[in-house]
C-alpha cells in the first residue's frame, strides 16, 4: 500500500501572537486555565511540498488520544493555547492540528508535540523581539521586525498580519521552516508571502476588553 505518511519536504512551524488572534472584531475566548501569557502561542507544525502543496488529514485511525501526551500538559497549556470560542482547555485545537497535520508526518503524537514545543523554545521569538528593541504595545516597521526575527532565530521568517476592530494592521502569525526531523530551522524553500502586511505594523497587547465572546 503506497501511501508512506512520512513523504513530505519540509515543515512550516507556525506561531501565532495571542493579544492579536483576540484583538480583531470576532474576539477571542480564553482558555478556561485563564488568561494566556503576554506571548506567542503555538499554532501548528505542518508537513509540506516544496511544490507549496501539503496533505491533510492522512491517518482517519490515528485520533488524538490526550494520555499519549499527559507529561506534556504543562507545556502544552502554557505555549499551545486554545483562543477560540468557546473557552476549552485546548483539546479541540491539539487534537484538529494531529488529526489535519501530525498524521502526515513520520512523527508519533508525543514526538509530533514535543517537536513543536522544542521548536517554540529554540525560536524563542518573544525574547528575539524585546532584543531587537520591539515590545509589546506599539507599531514599528514591518522590515524592522522581519529583520529582527531574521537576526535573532537565523532563518528568515514570513509574517502574516490581521486586523483590530479599528481596522489596523497587526502582527498576526510567524512562519518558520524547519527540516523533516522537526528538530531544525531551515531557510524555508518555498515562499508564499499571501497578503503583503503594509510598511507599518502593529505589535498589540492585551486589551482589557479583548477577550470579545461571540455571540
Ligand atoms: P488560514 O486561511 O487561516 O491561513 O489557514 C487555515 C488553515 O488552512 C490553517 O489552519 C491550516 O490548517 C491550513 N493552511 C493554510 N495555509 C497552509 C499551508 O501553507 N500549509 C498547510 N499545511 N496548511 C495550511
Ligand atoms: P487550521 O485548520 O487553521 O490548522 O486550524 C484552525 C482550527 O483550529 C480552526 O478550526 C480553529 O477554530 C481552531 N482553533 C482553536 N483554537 C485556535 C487558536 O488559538 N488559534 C487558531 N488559529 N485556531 C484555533
Ligand atoms: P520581497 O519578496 O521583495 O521581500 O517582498 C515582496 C512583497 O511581499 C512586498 O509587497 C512585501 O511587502 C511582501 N512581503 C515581504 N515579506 C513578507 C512577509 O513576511 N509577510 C508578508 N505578509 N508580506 C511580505
Amino acid at each position: 500500500f503506497l501511501c508512506s505518511s512520512a513523504d513530505f519536504d519540509f515543515f512550516y512551524f507556525v506561531e501565532q501572537w495571542s493579544p492579536s488572534y483576540c484583538d480583531t472584531k470576532q474576539g477571542c475566548c480564553y482558555p478556561i486555565t485563564g488568561r494566556p501569557n503576554e506571548d506567542f502561542g503555538i499554532h501548528g507544525l505542518w508537513p509540506e511540498y516544496t511544490t507549496g502543496e501539503w496533505r491533510e488529514f492522512c491517518d482517519r485511525e490515528n485520533s488524538f488520544n490526550a494520555s499519549q501526551i499527559s507529561d506534556l500538559i504543562g507545556r502544552m497549556q502554557k505555549d499551545w493555547p486554545s483562543l477560540a470560542c468557546p473557552s476549552g482547555d485546548g483539546t479541540i485545537f491539539w487534537r484538529h492540528e494531529w488529526e489535519k497535520h501530525g498524521t502526515c508526518t513520520s512523527l508519533d503524537q508525543h514526538s509530533y508535540f514535543e517537536a513543536a514545543l522544542d521548536l517554540k523554545k529554540k525560536a524563542n521569538l518573544l525574547q528575539v523581539l524585546e532584543n531587537g528593541g520591539i515590545t509589546p504595545g506599539k507599531i514599528y516597521n514591518f522590515t524592522t521586525v522581519k529583520e529582527a526575527i531574521q537576526e535573532g532565530v537565523g532563518y528568515r521568517p514570513v509574517i502574516k498580519c490581521n486586523k483590530d476592530p479599528a481596522n489596523n494592521t497587526q502582527l498576526y502569525e510567524v512562519y518558520l521552516c524547519a527540516d523533516t526531523s522537526a528538530k531544525n530551522f531551515i531557510e524555508c524553500p518555498v515562499f508564499s508571502h499571501g497578503i503583503p502586511c503594509g510598511s507599518s505594523i502593529e505589535f498589540p497587547s492585551f486589551s482589557s476588553d479583548s477577550e470579545l465572546h461571540v455571540a
